[in-house]
This record gives C-alpha cells, sequence and structure tokens, in this order.
C-alpha cells in the first residue's frame, strides 16, 4: 500500500515550549485519518506544518515521496477547511468554488464544469448564486469543503470542520462528509477533541497528549485495546482496574486489595503493579450470594441507556467502576453485589501502575 503522507520526527517548538516532540507518522492513500486530543495537545500545531502554515523546527514532512518539510504553502496542492468556514463574503457560492480553480489558471469551461460537478457533490446545486450570508451554517461549510477539494488536491486538512454547528447538524454531516471523502478517494486528516466523532469517521486515529503520539490505530483498537491509562481514560470507553501480580497454584492473579481475581497474560513476580483496562460492557454485578472473597461493590448511580443500563459501582479499591447491564429494573442506590469480568476481558495497560 502506498504511503500517502509521511511525518520523521515532526517537531516544534515555541521558546522552551515543544508543541509537537519528534512526531512520526504514515499515512495510507486514501485514508480518512483524525487527530484526537485535548485541547493543546498539539493537533492544529502537526495539520499546520503539513499545510506549510506554520514552520517546523525539526523533523520532515513527505507527500507522495516528495520532501515538502520547506515548500511554500501555495506549492503544496493540499485543501484546508476550518471551523469558521472563511468563504469569501462578496463572492457567490459558485465564485468561492471557482477560485481556486482560477488561480490555477483553468479554462472558463473547465471551471464551470468543475464547479457544477463539486456543487452537486456536495448536495448544493441550484445554489450557486446565493451568497454566503444567504446559506446556513451547515450549506456554508459544504461551500468550504466544496472550495478545498475542487482542485483535486492530493491532501485534504479539516480542523474541527464541524465544531461550529448544532449536534443533531454534526452527526448528519459526519456520514455526508465520510462518504463524499470515500466518493472522491482524497486521503483526508481531521482535526477533533471529540471521542465520537473520531471513531465514527475515521479509519486510522490518533491520539496526541503533551506533543506526542500516545497510540495510533483503528477505532477498534483504540476502543477495545488501549494501550495505556490516559488513552483508556480519554476513549472513556474502559474502567481502569489497577492491583499487582500474584501467582498461585501456577495461575495469574490479579491482587486488588483484599481480593485476588484471575487475570490475563504470563505470571509475573508477586507484587508488579498492574493496571488493565476492562470495558464496562464485559463487568457482570451479581447481587446473589456475597462471597467476602470476591470483589464486592455498591450501587451508586444507574442511567438508562436505551439497550442496557449503566451502573455506577463504588468499591473499597478500585473507586467507581462502570457496569452494562441489560435488564428491566436496574437495582437500586445502595444495593451491594459481586463484580465479575472473565480474564479474557482484561486488557494489559503499558503504564506501570
Ligand atoms: P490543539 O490543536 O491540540 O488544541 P495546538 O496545536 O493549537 O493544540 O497547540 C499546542 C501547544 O502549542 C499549546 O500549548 C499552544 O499554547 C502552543 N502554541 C500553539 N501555537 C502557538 C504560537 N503561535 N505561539 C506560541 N505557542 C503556541
Amino acid at each position: 500500500m502506498t504511503e500517502k503522507l509521511v511525518l520523521t520526527g515532526l517537531t516544534k517548538r515555541y521558546g522552551n515550549h515543544l508543541a509537537v516532540d519528534g512526531l512520526e507518522l504514515q499515512v495510507k492513500e486514501g485514508d480518512f485519518i483524525s487527530f484526537l486530543g485535548p485541547s493543546g495537545s498539539g493537533k492544529t500545531t502537526v495539520l499546520n506544518m503539513i499545510a506549510g502554515l506554520v514552520e517546523p523546527t525539526g523533523g520532515s514532512i513527505m507527500i507522495d515521496g516528495v520532501d515538502l518539510t520547506h515548500q511554500p504553502a501555495n506549492q503544496r496542492n493540499i485543501g484546508l477547511v476550518f471551523q469558521n468556514y472563511a468563504l469569501f463574503p462578496h463572492l457567490t457560492v459558485s465564485g468561492n468554488i471557482a477560485f481556486p480553480l482560477e488561480v490555477r489558471g483553468h479554462s472558463p469551461d473547465e471551471i464551470s464544469r468543475k464547479v457544477d460537478e463539486t456543487l452537486r457533490l456536495v448536495k448544493l446545486e441550484g445554489f450557486g448564486e446565493r451568497l454566503p450570508s444567504e446559506l446556513s451554517g451547515g450549506q456554508q461549510q459544504r461551500v468550504a469543503l466544496a472550495r478545498a477539494i475542487v482542485f483535486e488536491p492530493s491532501l485534504l486538512l479539516l480542523d474541527e470542520p464541524l465544531g461550529a454547528l448544532d449536534r443533531r447538524l454534526r452527526e448528519s454531516l459526519r456520514q455526508e462528509l465520510r462518504s463524499l471523502q470515500r466518493a472522491t478517494g482524497i486521503t483526508t486528516i481531521m482535526v477533533t477533541h471529540d471521542q465520537e466523532e473520531a471513531l465514527t469517521m475515521s479509519d486510522q486515529v490518533l491520539v496526541m497528549a503533551g506533543g506526542r503520539a500516545e497510540q495510533i490505530g483503528s477505532p477498534e483498537d483504540l476502543y477495545q485495546r488501549p494501550c495505556n491509562r490516559f488513552v483508556a481514560e480519554f476513549m472513556g470507553s474502559s474502567n481502569i482496574v489497577a492491583g499487582t501480580s500474584l501467582t498461585k497454584n501456577g495461575k495469574a492473579l490479579l491482587q486488588i486489595g483484599n481480593v485476588a481475581v484471575p487475570r490475563s497474560g504470563d505470571v509475573a513476580a508477586d507484587g508488579r503493579p498492574m493496571q488493565f483496562a476492562v470495558r464496562p460492557d464485559a463487568v457482570g454485578f451479581d447481587t446473589d450470594g456475597l462471597v467476602p472473597s470476591a470483589l464486592i461493590g455498591t450501587v451508586v448511580g444507574s442511567e438508562f441507556c436505551g439497550e442496557y443500563y449503566r451502573l455506577h459501582i463504588e468499591t473499597d479499591d478500585l473507586g467507581i467502576l462502570a457496569s452494562h447491564i441489560k435488564t428491566n429494573t436496574p437495582p437500586a442506590i445502595g444495593t451491594q453485589g459481586v463484580l465479575t469480568w472473565s480474564a479474557a476481558d482484561m486488557h494489559q495497560l503499558s503504564d506501570d501502575g
């Protein structure tokens, strides 16, 4: 598979502050990849370096095997969409979309054909003569997208493209944006701080924190196999179960306070700190037969989530754990029960306690 984009040791320093710290990344042709992370983690700085808007302090940017690290932005053939539309207010929709083609010296016939074709792609046929001020926010963002793809860029960069829109519109535009990207095949990078947006739209997700890559993987990988505590917590998908290793009768256990439960992984020296992610849907809550040697918790809250109830269960040694249980009547607040999960559902995290 061809690598469309390769970042090697990409670094940006502002004074003493490392905004991006030696980022390595390879993006396959045609992929949709999201940069996901909290505010200030360096996502936009990376995007701006790829676009040529911010000069890297170190490292390199290759697109289609060509080193573009120090090329001016206007020579990179990259389409850009920002959160706040940035359309030319005095130009019509067609005028806005035609602009990048005019700059590139295309013929009037070709411009008109491509503008019409792109208007169709973004579902704005019939809107060509309107001014941006005569469009809704979602429509304006479609025009911005049309303007970014009309010249068939080698890469499309989206910085929080749905950030200014209301929730319902965001959700419908997500799917539209993704099918448009599939139809055109343009390799796309999107910056977002919204886990759900990243998980639902992307082939690959790069999770960033403090200017570094924490993990890169498919949405399923990140959700089910977070590599460390930061990713597990940021994805909001898992309980963190921490304890120390214990071996009994050749079996690998995890000691949590006074309780030892079977765990995944090989036997290890006793007393080693270990952390695991356990998804709430893998956690059972058994209110019959409280066994003192089991992990016991008390229901402190429950939420109706349609298909299941999400129980918040307080434990002495692990804090509050979430359990997704399918039932018509959730246990009342204050109910005690045994928390259960199978060792196979424990995903070990890389942090050492
Ligand atoms: P994100 O997009 O993840 O919110 P940014 O890439 O915007 O993060 O910022 C990363 C870090 O770099 C932040 O700490 C930010 O304050 C800093 N930073 C970004 N741009 C500049 C700048 N022009 N001058 C100084 N510091 C900056």
